[in-house]
This record gives C-alpha cells, structure tokens and sequence, in this order.
C-alpha cells in the first residue's frame, strides 16, 4: 500500500516544519490529492491514523482536498477539464491533451500551534 509510504513522508515534512518553527505541535494538515492520482483518500486516513501516533502531529487533522483532473489540449489550445488519465478532449475529442492537474498529491498547508 503506497498510501502508508506517502503519509509517512507528509507526516515527516509536517513535523520537520513545525520543529523548524519552533511549534509544540502541528494542528491541521491540509493535503491537495488530485482525484487522477493513484491515491485513496479513505487508505491515507487510515494510514495516517497509524503514522501520526506519537509524532508532533498526534493531534493534528488532516484535511484532504480534491482536485479536479484538468488538461491543456494541444489541438484546441485550451485547458479543459480532464475526466480521466490520458482521456480524450471534451472539445474536439482528440487525445491530445496533457494532464496539468489532478495528478498531485502534496501539502497545501500546515497549521502549527
Ligand atoms: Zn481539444
């Protein structure tokens, strides 16, 4: 389960910062999971539940924010939105779109008390 590996690392990163900081502990992470990502919200929620444990971020909550899938069409010129990886453009159909959101999972944001 790549999920565990991916939490563990924003677990990290939250927990570096908030040290780094000078914070007692990390408060709320707020994670962008693109819905085209490999990702399951739902396993990073249980994941994290494990990982948190007797970190900085024991108490913190995770919020997780989708992000739509969107794509620029090189036929068209235009960003579109993006239904699927490698789909077809919803404006001329040809499969010539690259994806440019909705692949990313990363940390939007930290609170830290
Ligand atoms: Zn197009």
């Amino acid at each position: 389960m790549h999920e565990m590996s991916l939490m563990e690392s924003v677990v990290e990163i939250a927990c570096e910062t908030a040290e780094k900081a000078g914070a007692a502990k990390v408060k709320v992470i707020r994670l962008d999971v693109g819905v085209l990502s490999h990702v399951d919200p739902d396993a990073l929620l249980f994941c994290y539940e494990a990982i948190r444990r007797g970190s900085l971020a024991e108490e913190a909550e995770l919020r997780i924010n989708r992000v739509a899938g969107e794509g620029w069409c090189l036929d068209c010129g235009k960003t579109v939105p993006l239904a699927e990886r490698f789909g077809a453009c919803p404006e001329c159909g040809q499969y010539h779109v690259q994806m440019t959101a909705g692949d990313e999972l990363k940390i939007r944001d930290l609170e830290v008390i």
